[in-house]
Formats: C-alpha cells, sequence, structure tokens
C-alpha cells in the first residue's frame, strides 16, 4: 500500500530535522517488540522511498520517479510537493522534451538552501571540514595538519574541534549533523576509531560520541574509502549503478564495495580492508605489522623507493603525475616504473573482481593524477589478470584526486540516518 506523504506531514516545521523526528517517533521499531506500522509512519516511510530513489538516481523527473517507485504520478506528486514547499527539494530545470513533444519534464532534486551537513575528513595527518549543501555544493572549507610531532591525543582532538568549529560558524542556517570520513579501521557501529597505522594517537578514540557531545549534532562516521563510493554514488560516477568498487590509494591504500545496490560493510564495518589483504606470501613488512599486504606494493612509498632505485629525478617526491610526465619526456626508467606499478595496482583489482565481481571500478587518489596513461596500464593489466568470461566486461574510471567525492559521501552518510535511506 502507498499512503500520501501530504496527509501525514503533520509539521510545519519545514525541515529536514523535523522529518527526521517523526521518523524516529513513528516508524522505528523499538525493542524486540515491533508493533504493526501505523499509517501516518507508513506515509513517512514512502517518503522515505521516493527520497532514495532521488539519492540513488539523481535529479529525475516525478514521471520517472512514479515509475521507480511503480506508483501513478499524482502518489508521486503528492509526496514530492510537501517536500518541495519545505524547502527540502527544488524543482530543477525543464529537460529537453522527448521526440514526439509534450511538455518539458522538470527533474525534482535536492535544494541548495536546505540546511547544509557538516563533512570531515579525517586522515593520519591532517583534518579537513566543509559545509556540504544537499546539492553537493561544498563550501566553508578549513583544513589544518596535526603538529607531526604531537605526543598526545588532546594536541589532536584541539586541532579537530577549532577546525569544526570554524567550519560550523560559517553555516548560514544550522547544519543537519556531522559526517565523518575516517582513515584507518573504524567500528562504524560504535562510531569509534579502532585504530590509525600512521597515527597510532587515534586508536580508540570514541570521535562520533564526543563530537555529538560536544556539537550537539547527529554524527555519523565511515572508513574514508566507504565515503568515497557514498559520494560516488549520490553525486558521482557511481550514481545509478547496482554493483560498484571504490578503490583508493596514495599514503594508504583502501576500497569499499557496493554489492546489489547496498554498500557492504561487513561486521561493525570490517568489511572493504583491501589494502591488507595479501598479495605476496613473506612480502614486505606493512604498516600493520603483517607482510605482504597489497598496500606494501601498491602506495606511494612503493612508488617513491622504487623510483629511487631508478635514479629517478626528485624520487622523493614521487607521485602518479609526476611519474607520467617523465614518461611522456621520454624516460624509459620510468615508463617501465609505471607499468609496473600499473600491475601491483592491478594485482589487487582483479583479485577483488575474481572474488565479488564489482566489474564497475572507480579509482580516488593518487593514481588519478596519472590520467589516461596510467588508467590505459592498469585497466591492460587487471584484463590480462582476470579470466574474461561472457558478460564479464570490467570498467576501470577515475574518480577524484581531491577527495570531494569524500566529503560528499561523509555528508551522504547524515542524510542517510536521518532519512533513514538504506546505503
Ligand atoms: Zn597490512
Amino acid at each position: 500500500m502507498v499512503s500520501d506523504g501530504r496527509s501525514s506531514s503533520g509539521n510545519d516545521k519545514g525541515s529536514l530535522a523535523a522529518i527526521s523526528e517523526l521518523f524516529d517517533e513513528a516508524a522505528r521499531p523499538r525493542g524486540r517488540n515491533r508493533g504493526l506500522i501505523s499509517s501516518s509512519a507508513i506515509g513517512l516511510a514512502n517518503r522515505g522511498r521516493v527520497l532514495q530513489v532521488l539519492f540513488d538516481l539523481g535529479p529525475t523527473s516525478r514521471a520517472e520517479l512514479a515509475r521507480h517507485v511503480g506508483v501513478n504520478r499524482a502518489t508521486i506528486t503528492g509526496i514530492i510537493q510537501p517536500l518541495i514547499d519545505e524547502g527540502l527539494l527544488v524543482d530543477g530545470d525543464p529537460l529537453p522534451s522527448k521526440e514526439g513533444g509534450g511538455k518539458p519534464a522538470k527533474p525534482v532534486w535536492f535544494a541548495k538552501d536546505a540546511a547544509p551537513i557538516c563533512a570531515v575528513l579525517l586522515m593520519h595527518d591532517s583534518v579537513q571540514c566543509c559545509l556540504v549543501s544537499l546539492n553537493g555544493t561544498i563550501t566553508a572549507e578549513a583544513r589544518a595538519d596535526f603538529p607531526p610531532d604531537a605526543g598526545d591525543v588532546d594536541v589532536l582532538k584541539r586541532t579537530i574541534f577549532a577546525t569544526l568549529s570554524e567550519t560550523l560558524s560559517l553555516a548560514h542556517r544550522p547544519p543537519l549533523g556531522i559526517g565523518v570520513a575516517g582513515g584507518g579501521m573504524i567500528d562504524t557501529d560504535k562510531g569509534t576509531i579502532v585504530a590509525v597505522n600512521l597515527a597510532p594517537l587515534l586508536a580508540g578514540f570514541p570521535l562520533g560520541a564526543e563530537l555529538t557531545r560536544r556539537f550537539g549534532l547527529t554524527t555519523r562516521i565511515d572508513h574514508h574509502p566507504r565515503a568515497l563510493l557514498v559520494g560516488d554514488r549520490w553525486f558521482g560516477i557511481g550514481r545509478g549503478k547496482r554493483n560498484f568498487a571504490v578503490i583508493y590509494t596514495g599514503e594508504v591504500l583502501g576500497g569499499a564495495l557496493f554489492l546489489d545496490g547496498h554498500l557492504y560493510r561487513g561486521r561493525a564495518g570490517a568489511g572493504g580492508e583491501l589494502g591488507h589483504t595479501f598479495v605476496q606470501v613473506d612480502g614486505m613488512t606493512c604498516y600493520c605489522g603483517r607482510r605482504g599486504c597489497w598496500e606494501t606494493i601498491a602506495t606511494l612509498g612503493w612508488l617513491r623507493r622504487e623510483a629511487q632505485k631508478q635514479g629517478l629525478a626528485s624520487a622523493d617526491k614521487m607521485d602518479s603525475q609526476r611519474l607520467v610526465a617523465l614518461v611522456e619526456n621520454g624516460s624509459a626508467g620510468a615508463a617501465e616504473l609505471l607499468d609496473r606499478y600499473a600491475r601491483n595496482v592491478a594485482v589487487g583489482i582483479a583479485n577483488l573482481q575474481q572474488t565479488m565481481a564489482p566489474n564497475f571500478i572507480v579509482l580516488h587518489g593518487d593514481v588519478v593524477g596519472g590520467g589516461s596513461c596510467l588508467l590505459d596500464a592498469i585497466t591492460r593489466h587487471v584484463r590480462d589478470l582476470v579470466p574474461w568470461r561472457p558478460g564479464g566486461d570490467i570498467e576501470l574510471v577515475m574518480g577524484d584526486l581531491e577527495d570531494r567525492a569524500a566529503l560528499r559521501g561523509a555528508a551522504g552518510l547524515v542524510l542517510s540516518e536521518l532519512l533513514h535511506f538504506t546505503l
């Protein structure tokens, strides 16, 4: 049964927070005894369904929404209009009409001026904060590096809180919550940092609880590559996909999986530690203390050591962008190193493809700087390493170098929590 969202909105607060409160009151099962869903809760749940389709598909006309949700257009209008009146959604510019004429359809999308979400990117050496509007616009950016000689977690905490305060002070209206993309091992159930190999001081830090206590806002924290994936799904190249994977490379290597229409987290967020899957028995020692992890052969540390061995210029600052520039200048040593680096990145992707078959893989981080030259090399190696099968085409694409997807994805974590989307 589909109920009209309008009849059950019952509030005039005009905010996403108000919708969320209603969800909390009416729709969440409490404890073990799940009661039947009341008719008002059904209306709210249907709103959530429609918003989730928008999140999945991007700007979409009412007719398309109706088709995806399996209801008629009048029902969709009944659900959408109150959300437009509340300022959560807006009508976009008309889409060109299809052949055969007819009125051009206006896509519905999240409003730029709705309350923003504060996004945090917490890496081992820095914290970056910004506001993300519901249409993906990033503003009020602030960033701070952690002091390299910090001997106390309180120093890092002060840096995190000060950077967040700076961003929050620039919000034109109270933010809906704080979403954190964190490097290292994250317990998504508890909202805590389990461990960060490159920043041991952060181990055990209950970041989610501390941020909620300090700023009084809903906080969601997830593993950095999973935030990238959510950003890709909401605003980027993963939109509308049923299956895809994200791989991040740089100082560290991580990944995330979107399988059969859902973000895969594993128990307590332990899934997706791809950087520490083994690719070399008794290989090099990893930051995690084990040997032969994928991270030991497909990150900047490996690239710089090998560049040194090759005698390449600026080996200690080598990255994918510099390497490709050397290749384009005719350096045979750089070309050989690029091919080995591409193969090392491809090895882990091939293992992932063989295990889960995401078939569509978005690369983020340093490798993006290598452009099509590096992408083509990685793709060629992946295709060589994975046996061909009918319908098994593998596509690799570049995401972003600057972690914009991670910030947007961190905001997406909060939105999904408030509106009870299933990511
Ligand atoms: Zn490892």
